[in-house]
């Protein structure tokens, strides 16, 4: 299962920079120390800019320290969340029960573009799931592939799924069809090493994060839609070092004004919530039935 990623890239402290998810070239050393550079995307560059003015997620999302210009190339300047690791282990969860805007799946509907490399991505995964139709096109609309990718993975389900694991083996980024729980959860505790100090810093980090987000007047505001948690541990001589961020601010955008959302609704098209109710309300349920024993 494990392969070894071309996504490592030695930056000027020397030490390997790990890249789990995102196209080959968008991200870059910074021009300060302990930064990193990714290519600009407005959506992201004001998210992370409102993100860091946020009290509540203050040490939850990366530093923002403005946009630098390299060779007419414009880059979102950001903290290198692995720069105090030694040898980090990391992986990439991307969270939300959808990954596509609402008004993708109006723009699929009037104004497809259709393209043929996602057509051959699908035929990779599941040389079944295309229709006749597509076939015949050889090629598929944007939405209608996140809509596939979304149905092959735990991403409906439980409203996460796993992009990729770094441990100490090497790379992997083989869930492209990983669906079922106990799997992931198998994952997950591989990737923690079983360590029983490990996964309880991850799981007080979440529930302190879950505590912030409930409390966070930007998240009341802007939908989250294809960000990550990128969980890093240390294999170094502190090995026990652990921390989590929300990363991957490209489609976190405003809903409309008088929307309201919670974040915990089940998403109804028009609605722009990003949790199904079900995982969140089982997630509750299961909390509040351990405090009552
Ligand atoms: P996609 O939209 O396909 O998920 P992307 O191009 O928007 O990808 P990100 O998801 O932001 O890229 O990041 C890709 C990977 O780069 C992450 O999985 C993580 O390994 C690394 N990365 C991103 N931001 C940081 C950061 N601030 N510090 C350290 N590593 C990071
Ligand atoms: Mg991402
Ligand atoms: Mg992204």
């Amino acid at each position: 299962m494990i392969m070894w990623s071309p996504f490592v890239q030695i930056y000027r402290k020397k030490y390997p920079w790990i890249q789990l998810a995102g196209h080959h070239g968008s991200f870059r050393q910074g021009v300060e120390a302990g930064t990193i550079l990714k290519k600009l995307a407005m959506p992201e560059r004001i998210a992370l800019e409102k993100l860091n003015e946020d009290p509540f997620l203050e040490g939850f999302v990366p530093k923002f320290s403005g946009v630098q210009t390299i060779n007419g190339e414009e880059y979102i300047q950001m903290q290198d969340l692995l720069r105090d690791f030694d040898n980090p282990s990391l992986m990439d969860i991307k969270i939300g029960l959808r990954t596509f805007h609402e008004e993708e799946i109006v723009h699929a509907r009037y104004k497809t573009k259709w393209r043929k490399d996602l057509y051959e991505k699908m035929c990779a995964v599941d040389p079944k799931a295309p229709t006749d139709e597509e076939n015949e096109l050889t090629a598929i609309s944007k939405y209608r592939y996140m809509a596939f990718r979304e149905s092959q993975t735990s991403t409906v389900d439980l409203g996460f799924r796993i992009e990729g694991i770094k441990n100490t083996e090497g790379v992997s980024k083989d869930f492209k069809t990983m669906k079922d729980k106990d799997k992931i959860i198998d994952c997950i505790f591989e990737f923690s090493r079983f360590d029983q100090t490990l996964l309880a810093t991850y799981i007080s980090r979440l529930k302190e994060l879950l505590i912030r987000l409930q409390q966070s007047p930007f998240i009341e505001k802007n939908q989250l839609i294809g960000s990550s948690l990128l969980f890093v541990h240390s294999n170094g001589a502190i090995t026990n070092k652990a921390n989590l961020w929300m990363i991957d601010f490209g489609k976190t955008i405003p809903v409309p004004p008088r929307i309201k959302i919670n974040h915990k609704s089940e998403w109804k098209p028009g609605n722009y919530e990003d949790v199904k109710q079900s995982s969140f309300t089982r997630i509750q349920q299961q909390e509040e039935s351990k405090l009552k024993k």
